[in-house]
């Protein structure tokens, strides 16, 4: 076999079909009874729902989705299950002030001069918007390490023609968010500050005091690059995607070992050797596959430190398809001051979808939760707090949305545990994108040993479909020579 893939999440299906465009036979190994990991769709008595991720990013094109897509030659295969949405989100303070979030900075920016007049809005979200386009979309190729990247990497590519357009904003690499802030607000309104915050804490994984300022206008262009709606679900998208891959699921990697130019992967019932492997499971939290290559988990472990210390916490259900119409867009950002005693974030990320049967439509809502906290908690304990918080987590939606109790149907949630069980990681993944933690902290695609590669979300450029699209642009380039 020329690559084994292991995981078949957002890494190992990107990941896949950038070695199948690359000419490589490839065959995926998945753990799960289906395929997409954090990114999975599932189905509980005919409704489908999202389990973690529901928002698609970087279709618009030049964005690393969109050209990751047209390297596939799959943007006709999977445009039926897509939607461009325009209306992206609502972000929520109060059930009576909120502002809605639009796929270009110019409405957006009515929309929150309407909520917060004052001066500032319209220069700072252009250079949100056009920082977000310029490092988004110019392919930059980093050159070929030991599997670290390094402030020299760095700037070699940004050196390079293409890259050049780059090389201002490696600035922002060392400077602060609030530092970027002030040079655009003399003073920030408290809530606009809570949606940094959130927006911030869900993209860049980091408080906005410690996130570099780089990230935080990562954070904040998200919307901008071009957010689709799965119309079956990020999983249905991801489904479609994998047609063009052999999957062998419910096939656990147990054990890879180093073996002459290449490596054997072992499964419960077998092995299977492979000159190339691509790993796209949460590597950092499952470096004993490697116990017998000391110097591969010597390799990866220094990297272990820089992990998110968040997981999530995620309630689903299902509502009467009129609740619908309280509702302005198919995600809602609600801001609240109920932390839970530091058990959630409070920013409450709402996902709307709809289902064949016409009368319902599911709803994903996640929350950062700290993974510490939940480490500490025995069997029973787990249950109480799992209880406790869907709970209040569903009747803050009912409140801040004026919602009918009645017509929601079906409430239940995941721990971190959950994500343990079904997709093998405690870990939100990604890696806190703070001053202390630019991108030469985080491993490269590449290993400094020969045919082994990385396209998940514990390496560059991080989680999500950007990150893990990044990252595969970044492989096929650095593969293709
Ligand atoms: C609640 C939540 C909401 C999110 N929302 C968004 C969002 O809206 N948009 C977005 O872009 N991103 C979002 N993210 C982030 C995104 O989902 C993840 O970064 C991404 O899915 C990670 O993909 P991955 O392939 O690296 O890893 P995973 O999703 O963890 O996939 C790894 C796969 O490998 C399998 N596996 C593990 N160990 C083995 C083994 N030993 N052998 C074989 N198979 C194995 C697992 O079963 C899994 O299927 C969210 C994440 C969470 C948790």
């Amino acid at each position: 076999m020329e690559v084994i893939v292991i995981g078949a999440g957002i890494g190992g299906i990107l990941g896949a079909l950038t070695m199948k465009s690359l000419g490589y036979d490839v065959f995926i190994f998945e753990r799960g009874a289906r395929i997409g990991g954090c990114a999975t769709t599932f189905v509980k008595e005919g409704f489908r729902y999202n389990a973690g991720a529901t928002t698609l990013p970087g279709l618009k094109p030049g964005f690393p989705m969109y050209r990751l897509l047209t390297l596939f030659r799959m943007q006709d295969k999977v445009k039926s299950t897509l939607l461009l949405e325009d209306l992206i989100v609502e972000v929520s303070f109060t059930p009576e002030r909120s502002f809605c979030i639009f796929s270009d900075s110019e409405r957006t920016c009515e929309e929150i001069a309407r909520l917060f007049p004052g001066k500032g809005h319209k220069k700072f979200f252009a250079f949100i918007e056009r920082t977000t386009k310029d490092i988004l979309t110019t392919p930059v190729e980093y050159p070929l390490n030991g599997g670290r990247f390094s402030p020299w990497m760095v700037l070699k590519a940004v050196s390079k023609p293409q890259g050049l357009k780059l090389l201002p904003y490696l600035a922002l690499i060392k400077k602060g968010a609030l530092s970027l802030l002030s040079s655009f607000y003399d003073s920030v309104p408290s809530e606009l500050l809570s949606y940094f915050r959130a927006q911030t804490m869900i993209v860049g994984q980091v408080e906005l005091e410690k996130a570099n300022a780089l990230a935080f206008a990562l954070s904040l262009g998200y919307f901008f690059t071009g957010i689709s709606h799965c119309l079956r679900g990020v999983g249905g998208f991801l489904e479609a995607l994998a047609r063009e891959v052999p999957i062998r699921l419910n096939s656990q990697v147990e054990r890879v070992k180093k073996k002459n130019r290449g490596y054997v992967v072992h499964i419960k019932d077998g092995k299977l050797y492979a000159q190339n492997v691509l790993l796209s499971i949460p590597i950092l939290e499952n470096l004993s596959m490697f116990s017998s290559n000391q110097d591969i988990v010597k390799h990866f472990s220094r990297f272990t430190p820089k992990l998110s210390p968040y997981s999530a916490f995620v309630v689903y259900g299902r509502m009467k398809r009129k609740a619908l119409e309280n509702f302005k867009a198919k995600h809602a950002l609600i801001i609240t001051d109920e932390h839970q005693n530091g058990w959630t974030s409070g920013y409450l990320y709402v996902s709307l979808l709809e289902q064949e049967n016409p009368d319902f439509v599911t709803f994903t809502i996640s929350t950062h939760t700290p993974l510490k906290l939940w480490n500490a908690l025995n069997k029973d304990k787990i249950k109480e707090m799992k209880t406790l918080l869907e709970s209040r987590i569903v009747d803050t939606l009912i409140k801040r949305y004026s919602l009918d109790p009645n017509d929601i149907v079906e409430v239940f949630s995941a721990t971190p545990y959950t994500f343990k069980r079904y997709v093998n990681r405690f870990s939100l993944g990604g890696f806190t994108a703070s001053t202390d933690t630019p991108i030469w902290s985080i491993p490269n695609n590449f290993t400094p040993f020969k045919g082994l590669y990385l396209t998940c979300d514990h390496a560059f450029a991080g989680q999500g479909f950007m990150g893990i699209a990044l990252g595969c642009l970044n492989l096929y380039q650095g593969l293709k020579g």
